[in-house]
């Protein structure tokens, strides 16, 4: 099964795109050499720029043939991770501290490639709205674009976006219906005590030993308050207390991460988090705060637009490569939040490489984006056909 010919013509452009990208990442909202890449790639295609949505946000519109209506919106998020990169790749982060370790350098290239095929080609009836978001990573940027009147000035009937997998195998792609994503909450738990010497606990209302007991009692909220046969998970991730042996703190902080699939299940964890941090602030006589952001937003797919995007795969790489048997990750995904605005569907497309997602040596495989280009372009001439 093919990618499209005049995709893979190109193909030697999409990877030195790609690469440039790769070696100058930018994180959250700091986009501003990629979005002007994006911006300039665009215009030179023939493509309606808008710059500015949501921060550092691009959109791209381009007409089909035809006068039809429709109007479908791809998506590809454009930010880095702030961690170094441990490979040794000619083409490697040439900035400290900056990695596209998650492959965002690759879905950005993919969707560029995609606006130049369809720029080139037009053949469908509608709108192709090319969403290039900022500050994928935790840092809000698709509610950032959708604040900034994203789906008002550029309307989509329909939405879809992709990430790289390579948990998959090259040309594999994982797509299907219903929740995907976790929704995910980050929290910041500060207990403040009375500090005393090291030797005198009893002049002391010690943060480091309540810190310890309410990391204790938060972890039965997963394991004693959560329906049994729902997912959840509550990690405390940091704990930050204390300087010196013979000082016990005044303060002590835990953060961390839920992630659950329900927001019921979101709910119940989050009062049971504060009803513990309030009884055991009553019980040592401390004062306990708890600050539980809402993150991320349950993926959901719609079932009409899924099946729409196994259908497109598997005219470009196959029906044994295919997958719809659903595998939700607890991982998350704010792609999540424009699928509660517009119905459509989010997918996974593998490629070589044994290299997890946002570890230091993670390496994208380049053979991954006129697969990636093909698959958006199709959805666009598959879901707003040309009448002739
Ligand atoms: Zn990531
Ligand atoms: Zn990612």
């Amino acid at each position: 099964m093919p990618n499209l010919d005049l995709i893979d013509s190109f193909a030697p452009e999409l990877t030195a795109i790609r690469r440039d990208l790769h070696a100058h990442p930018e994180v959250g909202f700091e986009e501003h050499r990629t979005s002007g890449i994006v911006a300039e790639k665009l215009a030179q295609w023939g493509v309606e720029v808008h710059r500015g949505v949501g921060g550092t946000g691009v959109i791209g519109l381009l007409k089909g043939k035809g006068g039809g209506n429709k109007r479908i919106g791809l998506r590809a998020d454009m930010d880095a991770l702030p961690m170094e990169e441990k490979t040794n790749l000619p083409w490697r982060s040439t900035i400290p501290g900056r990695f596209h370790g998650c492959g965002h350098d690759g879905h950005t290239t993919i969707l560029l490639g995609t606006a130049r095929y369809l720029a080139e080609t037009r053949n469908f009836d509608g709108t192709a709205v090319f969403i290039f978001q900022p500050a994928e990573e935790g840092l809000g940027g698709a509610r950032a674009m959708i604040a900034d009147d994203l789906f008002q000035r550029f309307p989509c009937d329909e939405i879809y976006g992709l990430h790289n997998a390579p948990n998959l195998g090259p040309r594999q792609v994982k797509v299907f219906a219903g929740p995907g994503m976790a929704g995910a909450d980050f929290f910041d738990i500060t207990i403040t005590g009375y500090g005393s010497h090291g030797a005198m606990p009893e002049k002391s209302k010690d943060p480091v030993v309540i810190a310890m007991t309410l990391g204790q009692a938060l972890q039965t909220i997963v394991s004693r308050n959560v329906d049994p046969l729902q997912s959840a998970v509550l990690s405390i991730t940091q704990i930050h207390s204390g300087s010196a042996y013979n000082v016990i703190p005044g303060e002590a902080k835990l953060a961390g991460t839920v992630r659950a699939f329900s927001d019921d299940v979101r709910k119940q964890i989050r009062e049971r988090m504060r009803t513990l941090a309030a009884g055991i602030a009553a019980a040592f006589q401390v004062e306990i705060t708890v600050d539980i952001r809402d993150i991320f937003t349950v993926l959901i797919n719609h079932e009409e637009h899924s099946n729409a995007v196994a259908e497109v795969a598997r005219t470009i790489v196959g029906d044994e490569n295919v997958s719809t048997t659903p595998t939700p990750k607890m991982g998350s995904e704010d792609f999540a939040d424009m699928l509660l605005a517009v119905p459509g569907a989010y997918f996974w497309l593998g490629h070589e490489g044994s290299v997890p997602l946002h570890n230091p040596g993670f390496v994208l495989d380049d053979e991954i984006l006129p697969v990636g280009a093909s698959l958006f372009s199709r959805i666009i001439e598959t879901r707003m056909p040309t009448s002739a």
